[in-house]
């Protein structure tokens, strides 16, 4: 089946945008996903079609209305639709490669895109959405957050990517950042690309780039090192568990 990716939003011309180029557009053009936007301004009431009010309690903005928000996923979504629900929100929980991993081996996805001061609480308890950021920043939008959270997902669907092996390498994959990379030429302004690069030696590379990443995680970022310890702690007191998914794999030697 297909991979389907539903969007809620007040600007669907801003899909597929950047997802109609390069790896995951053509891929759309093949049919291993497909995308459809929808206008939430076609459920708007009255003659102005209006989605949004004033906060209850007085503030700045305006509120997306639950009412409009439950008709328009009514429209788009059937009641029996296996997809996970999310709403894109800066108050969501962050966006992880095991999110996308895990998506990915799903049947799609329909999200929700805010606008304003985003939804009404309401319509997102009663519709069970999960609440994901792609980020501790605000955007004026949930559009480029669902079109990031798509790419991630997009580009582990079977088939889109061109080299197999390139996801399994990646940063966040066995929870640390990846290893730096090097190409032609081999001496550039005075600096030379590592010697063990040039070696030969696949062991002895395959050891240089695992420091590498060690080394870039522990430095940049110490969050992911303290998790990947306590995996590798957990790995080593109990290998059964290490079950090689995203979220849990092995930390390897
Ligand atoms: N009042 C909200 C707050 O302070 O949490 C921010 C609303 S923002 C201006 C409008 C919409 O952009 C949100 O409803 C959400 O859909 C989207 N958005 C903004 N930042 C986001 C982020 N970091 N991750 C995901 N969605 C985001």
């Amino acid at each position: 089946m297909t991979w389907h990716a539903t969007v809620l939003t007040l600007f669907p011309a801003m899909f597929p945008g950047p997802l109609g180029a390069s790896l995951a557009g053509r891929a759309l053009e093949e049919g291993l996903w497909r995308l459809d936007a929808h206008d939430i301004r076609e459920h708007g009431l009255g003659r102005h079609r209006n989605v949004d009010d004033t906060p209850f309690g007085g503030g700045a903005g305006m509120v997306m209305r639950p009412d409009v928000i439950d008709t328009a996923l009514a429209a788009h979504r059937a009641p029996d639709d296996a997809r996970p629900l999310i709403y894109l929100t800066p108050r969501g929980r962050l966006l992880t490669q095991a999110d996308a991993a895990r998506w990915a081996k799903g049947p799609g996805l329909v999200l929700l895109c805010g606008r304003y001061e985003g939804l009404d609480q309401r319509v997102i308890e009663s519709t069970g959405a999960e609440e994901v950021s792609v980020g501790d920043y605000v955007l004026s939008g949930g559009e480029p957050a669902a079109l990031v959270l798509l790419d991630a997902c997009l580009r582990l669907l079977p088939g889109v990517m061109g080299g197999a092996g390139s996801a399994e390498e990646e940063s966040f994959t066995d929870g640390l950042l990846e290893y730096p990379h090097y190409t032609r030429p081999a001496e550039w302004q005075g600096r030379a690309v590592p010697p063990v690069l040039l070696s030969g030696d696949h062991g002895a590379i395959r050891d240089w780039r695992r420091d590498r990443a060690e080394d870039a995680t522990r430095t940049r970022r110490p969050d992911l090192w303290a998790a990947h310890l306590s995996q590798r702690m957990a790995g080593r007191r109990s290998p059964a568990d290490a079950t090689g998914s995203v979220a849990t794999a092995s930390a390897g030697p």
